[in-house]
């Protein structure tokens, strides 16, 4: 008796990333059949009977892959750089795709001066998802900080007090736009990596490469 191989997985997140990859699916010629906008289903069948898409937040793409439940993913450079403060084993990062660009910044209040209060070497509180890109940034600047860590509507902590200044992505500034804040300064230029399980190359490299040489020249990487 012969077992049916398990499908290639690849982990995705909604939203930009899922979006911008279908492209790269289509060149490899891929169909995804569900909407994940639309549809519950956390495991997306594809054209392809030996691939499938799974769908976990952005910060978990690294973490599943990791682990080899899924073989390889997409996730951005600030997700990466923030998992990798706590692991880093068994990822292969073979290609930028240079998908969901925007940039990681420093933004305040439009009546705060920022560059004023680091001339004066005052102590900043920060609020952000990105702790471990946040702190850096300030170390190499000589700015003292603060970090307080927070999961999500980062731009409200300015306004409300609990913070001077946040760490965010940034695309159109629509955001920061409609809550009265400016971003003062870049902390990186972000885009979305291709991540690879180390194992899962060597044991299915023969299928796995195909798709990430489409991927890598579809991105025009
Ligand atoms: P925008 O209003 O277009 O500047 O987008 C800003 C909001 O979208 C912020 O809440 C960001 O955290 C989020 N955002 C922007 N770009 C990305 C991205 N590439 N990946 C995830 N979130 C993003």
């Amino acid at each position: 008796m012969t077992s049916t191989p398990q499908p290639l997985t690849l982990a995705l997140s909604k939203g930009r990333i899922f979006e911008e990859t279908l492209p790269l699916l289509e060149a490899a010629g891929v169909e995804v059949k569900d909407d994940p906008e639309t549809s519950r289903k956390l495991i997306l069948d594809t054209s392809r009977p030996d691939l499938r898409i799974i769908i976990v937040r952005a910060t978990d793409v690294p973490t599943y892959v990791q682990y080899g439940a899924a073989d390889f993913g997409i996730a951005g450079r600030d997700v990466l750089y923030e998992h990798a403060d706590t692991h880093s084993r068994g990822l292969y990062q073979p290609v930028d795709l240079n998908i969901a660009r925007c940039r990681l910044c420093v933004a305040v209040r439009e009546n705060f001066d920022y560059h004023a209060a680091v001339r004066q070497g005052s102590r900043l509180r920060i609020a952000t998802k990105y702790v471990r890109a946040a702190r850096e940034h300030f170390a190499q600047k000589g700015v003292h900080v603060d970090i307080i860590k927070l999961y999500g509507s980062m731009e409200l902590a300015p306004l409300v007090g609990l913070a001077d200044a946040i760490v965010d992505l940034v695309s159109t500034g629509n955001t920061l736009k409609a809550n009265n804040l400016v971003a003062v300064e870049d902390v990186a230029h972000i885009s979305s990596r291709l991540i690879v399980n180390q194992a899962a190359l060597k044991t299915r490299g023969a299928e796995l490469r195909p798709l990430l040489n489409t991927f890598a020249q579809a991105s025009g990487a």
